[in-house]
């Protein structure tokens, strides 16, 4: 490639952006911290449900499916996306076609493989607000792995289901699954309404709810997520300066404020739901070719881009202006902005130079 060549994704981001093998990784990353650091560091990341692949895993799924019997579980396609292949379950009859699977030898499961899924322990006391389940979408921009560089958007949203949650109907999708792609179906989608929440608004509302210190410690747990999970990769993606990776995380909350991550995704969907919707994608493509810098308008030394905020320079990155002297170093804040205000448009008028030729506004 060429110098000046971009290419938004590294060349195995499924390390990260596919079901199974995210949790494979993540699971192999706590064992190394354990070993390493011990239990305590170890248990910073149990952030993912208890999750198997099948078909391979199957047996050992059923083991810990006979230690919590009447717990619900989730069904999920691998590589798919938009809920689609989605079911929840509770009985071990209806994963049968799986078990099939695992105990055919290798020329048999040829002729008639099955889809690799993952099965999760569905959690059951997601976070309601007005009886509904939503989850976070957020954008996390990665410009190396190696030093890792990472960087987090102050925008984002929650995504609603248009029905009251309940455990009763596990079959209804419109009780269950967050997308956007299936709440747009339901009969009663008001596409004026849409179904989504600007995170800004999010924050706000829980601050009003719980106190701003519990949910300074809440959106830290998320950064947390969003750091241990880059790093449970970091050896495995193959770094190219010539690459970056926006990637959109889904984190669902529980009735405790305990973040989950759900899954990464390596293309997050860019189409708009809303004037609001549409306004925020652009912004975010925006600022994300600012940082990627083609026109050389940068340093390199910059914390914030636009709505971006360097989150992870090789190590934490911290906020500029706290006189840290004052702090202890384990509470050095975070140069993290989550849902915070996105005053991006005076920022880069700040920092990026004029073209040539173009006069300064
Ligand atoms: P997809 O790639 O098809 O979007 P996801 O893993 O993001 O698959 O799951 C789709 C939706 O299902 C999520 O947005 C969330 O609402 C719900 N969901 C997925 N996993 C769980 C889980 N373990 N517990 C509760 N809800 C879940």
């Amino acid at each position: 490639m060429e110098e000046h060549v971009r290419i938004c994704h590294f060349r195995n981001h499924y390390e990260l952006t596919r079901k199974n093998l995210m949790v494979k990784n993540l699971k192999r990353y706590r064992k190394f911290l354990e070993r390493e650091s011990g239990r305590l560091e170890a248990a910073k990341c149990d952030f993912f449900p208890r999750t198997f692949e099948l078909p391979s895993e199957y047996h050992l799924f059923v083991e810990e499916f006979k230690r919590s019997p009447g717990n619900t579980w989730i069904m999920k396609p691998v590589a798919r996306s938009q809920g689609k292949g989605i079911f929840l379950f509770r009985k071990l009859k209806d994963i049968m076609d799986w078990k099939k699977d695992g105990t055919r030898s290798e020329e048999q499961r040829d002729e008639t493989q099955v889809e690799s899924y993952v099965s999760q322990r569905y959690i059951e006391n997601p976070y309601l607000i007005s009886g509904r389940k939503f989850d976070l979408r957020v954008y996390i921009l990665v410009t190396s792995y190696i030093p890792l560089k990472a960087w987090l958007y102050r925008d984002g949203f929650a995504r609603f289901s248009s029905t009251r949650f309940s455990l009763s109907s596990i079959d209804d999708q419109y009780v269950h699954l967050t997308n956007v792609a299936v709440q747009k179906t339901a009969p009663d989608y008001d596409p004026e309404k849409g179904c989504k929440w600007e995170i800004q608004k999010l924050r706000r509302y829980l601050t009003a709810k719980h106190g701003s210190e519990t949910v300074e410690s809440l959106f830290k747990e998320i950064d947390n997520i969003f750091v241990r999970s880059l790093q449970s990769v970091q050896k495995v993606i193959i770094n190219d300066k010539h690459c970056f990776e926006l990637y959109g995380y889904d984190i669902l909350l529980d009735q405790d404020l305990k973040p989950w991550l759900i899954e990464v995704n390596a293309s997050p969907s860019l189409t708009a739901s809303s004037q609001e919707d549409y306004e925020m994608k652009c912004r975010l493509l925006d600022d994300t070719l600012h940082i990627v810098d083609m026109e050389g308008r940068l340093t390199g030394r910059e914390k914030r881009v636009g709505g971006f905020d360097l989150m992870w320079n090789d190590g934490p990155v911290y906020r500029d202006d706290v006189n840290l002297e004052t702090l202890g170093v384990s509470c050095f804040p975070a140069n993290t902005h989550l849902g915070c205000i996105n005053d991006r448009d005076k920022q880069l008028r700040q920092l990026l130079k004029p073209f040539p030729g173009q006069k300064k506004t």
